[in-house]
């Protein structure tokens, strides 16, 4: 079958395969018929309150089976899903319902309460529970969505203040999986585990390469992410497979002691994927489990989860500086773009990284100008339409064409797997009543515990440190707030008059 619409992955596996357990998260579980009807039913609901084809839907739910039977709900009442963090501070839900128009938004009796009481916009919507079953027949639906519609939103972090709401296709999301199922060579017979949260891109992966190909989807649940070593036993008892996760997750495992070289007998592949992947955590991993392959991803949410891979077939020296983020994956073409502008993929070069192909995103939902930015006309032609993503990424291109990753052109981090630009923390921090300057700074250290956010401030007489934190805590997600603050009583400035981030950086990290 010619897929042309991400949710008749799940509807043709669920016609081959409907007893299959199709998603699990802690003690719920739901086979593949039960959530293909559940889901129709739910369609059907959402159109009959007024969804609209090409509605945005945002759904506020924790990672289980309900954010599942949700998105699919959502993509087959033609409409487009947007996954919301659930720890998030009322103004960026609220900023985030405001971008896409929401008319309807997806909860249940775990989080309805929170929703309406971090968000007085929701009282004007139409809120949606699943705790209260579809009345609706669940037979199938008919689409007029094209596979050019938009699937989902992601939002990250803007350095302006504002989230990005980024826009991917169904067609987009398809190349991609068609490419994975076939290169990890993926079946029915696979159990994947989903460790990213549903509003970061790389649970694409998990959601679609299971419904793709009938393969179970385990959810590994908030209290598991807090006791990572329980996910050892977990990952072992539930059969996984496949698992695709954030090297801060290698790391962790691997500093808890417990692994051992029979901890995954049912493991296959460790695709490491999100950020920095450290040579040495990878060489302790291949000597552990010599039989499962491991592979480095890189990409942004922009271009669709990844768009260059590497196998990784020797273990790296322990003298290693860098594992490589490889190629290119099938439709993608990925480049460096040099100072002078010009685009190279020829060994030797070196520039930001820049990214061309099926999926590359359309943009930032309502944002023209930060689309513009981002998303600029090849500059080898005029003849056509035709986007380059800039990534901000630095890259430099290795003797056999693989791409090392260099660093970053801004001020752009990543942070246990989550994508942070310092601006928005920056912008946030500066509309605090008392503060009078502030800059934000990161301490990438290559220990893990030691990485770490931390800010400057120059404050206002009688406002305190203590004030600062309690003002960033109500209006940052968690992983965004700076863990170190320290004061000044005049910002350290570089000879042209801007906030000397070294001097800052010293100053917060090593006083
Ligand atoms: P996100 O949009 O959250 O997926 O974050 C994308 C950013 O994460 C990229 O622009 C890189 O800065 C970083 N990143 C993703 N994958 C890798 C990787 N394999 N190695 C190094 N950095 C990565």
């Amino acid at each position: 079958m010619v897929t042309t619409l991400v949710q008749q992955y799940f509807s043709e596996s669920a016609r081959r395969f409907p007893a299959k357990l199709a998603v699990s998260c802690a003690q719920d579980a739901i086979s593949y018929g039960e959530l293909e009807s559940r889901t129709n039913a739910r369609a059907r609901e959402l159109r009959r309150r007024g969804a609209r084809r090409g509605d945005f839907v945002p759904l506020f739910l924790k990672k289980g089976v309900h954010a599942i039977e949700a998105i699919l709900s959502i993509l087959k009442a033609d409409c487009t899903y947007v996954p919301l963090d659930t720890t998030s501070p009322g103004p960026r839900i609220e900023s985030i319902l405001a971008a896409t128009r929401a008319r309807q938004v997806i909860v249940d009796a775990a989080t309805e309460a929170r929703l309406r009481e971090i968000c007085p916009s929701a009282a004007r919507l139409d809120v949606v529970s699943l705790d209260r079953a579809p009345e609706d027949p669940g037979d199938p639906l008919d689409y007029a969505n094209l596979s050019i519609d938009v699937a989902y939103v992601l939002f990250t972090s803007g350095s302006t203040g504002t989230p990005k709401g980024v826009m991917i296709s169904h067609q987009m999301i398809v190349d991609y999986i068609e490419w994975c199922v076939e290169t990890y060579a993926l079946s029915d017979r696979d159990v994947l585990a989903n460790h990213a949260p549903l509003y970061f891109d790389n649970s694409t992966f998990d959601l679609y390469c299971a419904f793709k190909t009938g393969a179970s989807l385990h959810l590994v649940h908030d209290d598991l992410n807090l006791i990572m070593p329980k996910m050892i036993s977990w990952l072992r008892e539930r059969g996984v497979t496949t698992f695709f996760c954030v090297p801060s997750v290698m790391t962790i495992l691997l500093k808890s002691g417990r692994l051992a070289p029979d901890s995954f007998p049912a493991l296959r592949h460790v695709i490491a994927a999100g950020e920095v992947l450290p040579p040495d955590v990878v060489r302790r991993w291949m000597e552990l489990y010599p039989d499962i392959q491991f592979t480095n991803m890189y990409g942004p949410t922009e271009i669709t989860v990844d768009c260059t891979y590497h196998v990784i077939r020797e273990k790296p020296d322990p003298d290693a500086t860098a594992i490589p983020i490889g190629k290119p994956r099938r439709n993608m073409e990925v480049f460096v773009r040099r100072e002078d502008g010009s685009l190279s993929a020829e060994p030797g070069a070196e520039g930001e990284i820049v990214v061309r192909g099926n999926s590359v995103a359309y943009g930032y939902l309502g944002d023209p100008e930060r689309t513009r930015a981002a998303f600029v006309q090849n500059p080898r032609h005029d003849l056509f339409h035709d986007p380059i993503y800039c990534t901000g990424d630095l890259g430099r291109i290795g003797p056999d064409g693989s791409i090392l990753f260099v660093g970053r052109r801004d001020q752009q981090i990543k942070y246990m797997g989550n994508r942070i630009e310092l601006g928005e923390i920056e912008s946030v921090l500066l509309k605090i009543d008392g503060v009078l300057e502030g800059v934000v700074v990161f301490n990438d250290s290559p220990v893990m515990d030691e990485k770490c956010i931390g800010a400057l401030v120059v404050l206002a007489p009688g406002t305190t440190k203590r004030d600062v934190a309690a003002a960033l805590q109500g209006r940052l997600p968690a992983y965004m707030v700076p863990r170190k603050i320290a004061v000044a009583t005049d910002m350290p400035r570089t000879p042209n008059g801007k906030s000397d981030r070294k001097v800052a950086w010293d100053l917060v990290f090593a006083p």
